[in-house]
């Protein structure tokens, strides 16, 4: 497999996975022209991409959607209710438009979506498997449902969020209802739910985690990874062992492949 996040946080999401037959891209939230770019540096070409997954609507997931299908043609893949709570600034053409159904297979891939609880329509995580590998993309989540944690369990790659730091996010320069959103239960994940979450789940033995959806405001890389780390390594969990972690970043791409 091979992990190309293009892309990861408020400005912008797009994460490209190549596993088994499959090449995909989970959202679109940069333009098309920075997907295109991105793509070909890693040597895709956009037009071989065999669907576009779309984990909810807000637009730092979608927002390149419009202009990409247009020019490459591929299949859109986003729940019903995602669908029809999308702008019309993001809007898709009905033939390129596919309703997400309980799964998918691509290439000899299984694609499972799953609910995940974030102030949009009906937001998912993905999980894809093929042969022994599991890889899970889980951003964008106010907090984690028993449920989601048997969804992204065993996962060999993970692309994860870790969205703030609480005090950060605190005493930073939001306004208070937007705070209030973020620290909700359909906002976003802080560092120490991350790690509690990462902490408790069912764990594969050298797995790779990719700490993703990172704010810029109220999160800093280095103390979402010794957040992380502090809470794996009181759990027990050997770093760079039995879990290696990885960051994301706003515009670079970080690449990974197994
Ligand atoms: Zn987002
Ligand atoms: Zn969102």
């Amino acid at each position: 497999m091979q992990l190309h996040i293009l892309a990861s946080g408020s400005t912008g999401n797009a994460i490209y996975l190549k596993i088994g037959g499959a090449s995909i891209l989970v959202d679109a939230g940069i333009s098309a022209r920075r997907i295109e770019k991105g793509l070909r540096a890693v040597g895709v070409d956009p037009a071989e991409l065999d669907a576009i997954l779309v984990t909810h609507e807000h637009s730092d997931h979608v927002s390149g959607l419009p202009v990409f299908t247009r020019k490459f043609k591929a299949p859109v893949y986003a729940r019903r209710r995602t669908w029809d709570a999308f702008q019309p600034a993001h809007h898709v053409e009905a033939d390129y438009r596919r309703e997400l159904g309980a799964r998918l297979e691509i290439g000899g891939v299984r694609i499972e979506p799953f609910a995940i609880s974030h102030d949009a329509a009906e937001p998912v995580g993905y999980s894809f498997y093929h042969g022994d590998l599991k890889c899970v993309v889980a951003t964008d989540m106010g907090c984690v449902s028993e449920r989601v944690e048997q969804d992204i369990a065993l996962a060999d790659v993970m692309v994860f969020e870790s969205n703030h730091d609480v005090a950060m996010l605190r005493n930073g320069p939001y306004p208070e209802y937007l705070k209030k959103r973020i620290l909700g239960t359909r906002g976003h994940l802080s560092n120490l739910e991350t790690a509690r979450c990462l902490a408790r789940m069912d764990k594969k033995c050298g797995m790779h985690v990719f700490l993703a959806h990172l704010s810029q405001h109220n999160n800093c890389p280095d103390l979402a990874l010794s957040t992380v780390e502090k809470v794996l390594e009181q759990q027990g969990t050997r770093l760079d062992q039995d879990l290696f972690l990885h960051l994301a970043h706003p515009s670079d791409t970080v690449s990974f492949s197994l």
